[in-house]
């Protein structure tokens, strides 16, 4: 449920408010909009039933929220979520790129391919050091030694650092070294996982899963919410169709569709999406001019020799190519593009 405050309300009876609603043991969340108060209300709304909550000072009504995510719908908080990753605002006018390879294989890898990004406009570099590989015979990361690569390369580049998390012990560790933690798409349904870096204060990016909806990829996001780290971004990484000209397929609609119905960021991964980087660029295209707040994109100095996902990396030479024509695009639409060339 949330609570409408009249326009005109005073801030004491907002605060009147919700010490009524603290005092019956529900949780408030108050978003202060340019015309009106919302306190969305978390908890077991039965207590209410003989508090007439509606006849308070300054309420002008109480409404229902009808979803089955509360934190993250849009009618809890009408207005865009801005996720600061170390300084990089997600979700604002800005459109950011995360780039880097699939996976750190090692430390010269890692740092040709960061030097690469960042020259070409990059503001985050991904790379995975714990692998959820298909088959149990593919190369599985380098774990912590490819998270120690991780926070040099930060240390020399500037760049802030995302990379996935599978289990619990991988949190531990990677909460050291990483600004961002990523949940891949087949951990989206993880719901312990979920919990636990709900837990944690660093921003989430959230994937969604191979064949997941997008009520349930927003109540996974839901669970990360409910135990207090707001600071969560989609990815739509491509879904399983009966299509195989491609690996996935992109679900471009889902971006405009997400918009409407949270004010969490979202950015799109083309790479995972097509798994063939001659697609990447279009596609890419494609997600900012849907409303993507940016993007994340699989880089490798030298894809044909890559340990994983060669096929949908792309050079640093197509890298800033894609770069340059996002720049072209951002420029139509109503954002700052703030990807500077170093
Ligand atoms: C990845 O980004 O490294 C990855 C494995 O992607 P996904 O979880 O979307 O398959
Ligand atoms: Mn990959």
């Amino acid at each position: 449920m949330i609570i409408v405050m009249k326009p005109n309300s005073k801030e004491e009876q907002t605060k009147e408010v919700c010490n009524v609603l603290e005092s019956l043991g529900l949780g408030v969340h108050i978003s202060k909009g340019k015309q009106v108060t919302i306190i969305g209300v978390i908890g077991d709304k039965t207590v209410l039933n003989d508090v007439p909550i509606e006849l308070m000072p300054g309420v002008e009504k109480l409404v229902p929220i009808i979803e089955s995510y509360k934190l993250a719908s849009k009618t809890f908080k009408p207005e865009s979520s801005v996720v600061d990753v170390d300084g990089v605002k997600i979700g604002g006018k800005e459109i950011i790129v995360m780039a880097g390879p699939c996976a750190i294989e090692s430390k010269e890898q890692l740092f040709e391919a960061a030097e690469a990004v960042k020259k070409a406009g990059a503001q985050f570099l991904r790379g995975g050091a714990y692998k959820p590989r298909t088959s149990p015979y593919s190369f599985q990361g380098l774990e912590e030694e490819g998270l120690k690569y991780m926070a040099e390369a930060k240390a020399r580049t500037g760049l802030k650092i995302v990379t996935e998390v599978i289990s619990h012990k991988s949190i531990e560790v990677a909460e050291k070294y990483v600004d961002m933690f990523q949940i891949g798409a087949r951990n989206m349904q993880n719901f312990y996982l979920l919990r636990e870096v709900g837990k944690s204060k660093k921003p989430v990016l959230l994937k969604r899963g191979l064949s997941a909806t997008i009520e349930e990829w927003l109540n996974a996001a839901e669970y990360i919410m409910s135990e207090g780290n707001y600071n969560v971004v989609l990815c739509e990484r491509g879904i399983r169709t009966f299509e195989t000209a491609t690996r996935n397929t992109l679900d471009i609609s889902a971006i405009p569709v997400i918009k409407s119905k949270t004010h969490l960021p979202v950015i799109a991964d083309p790479s995972h999406a097509t798994g063939k980087w001659e697609f990447v660029l279009p596609l890419s295209r494609a997600a900012i001019a849907a409303g993507a707040d940016g993007l994340m994109i699989e880089v490798h100095p030298n894809p044909r020799c890559a340990l994983s996902d060669g096929p949908q990396s792309l050079t640093p030479e197509k890298f800033n190519e894609l770069c340059n024509s996002i720049n072209q695009i951002a420029a139509l639409l109503d954002r700052e593009y703030k990807i500077h060339k170093h």
